[in-house]
């Protein structure tokens, strides 16, 4: 999950804003490098029981 490529065109992408929210999980917003298109993703924390 450390590397997501672009939807549009494979690209790589980079991290533009990393937000934990309420509950829990992560909202991180990307660009692709070659296309420049955004787009957000959710991640969710391994909580340690
Ligand atoms: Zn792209």
């Amino acid at each position: 999950m450390a590397n997501l490529k672009c939807p549009k065109c494979q690209g790589k992408t980079q991290i533009l804003d990393t937000r934990s929210r309420a509950d829990g999980k992560i909202k991180r917003r990307r660009q692709c490098f070659s296309c420049k298109y955004r787009f957000n993703t959710f991640e969710t924390l391994d909580k340690k029981r």
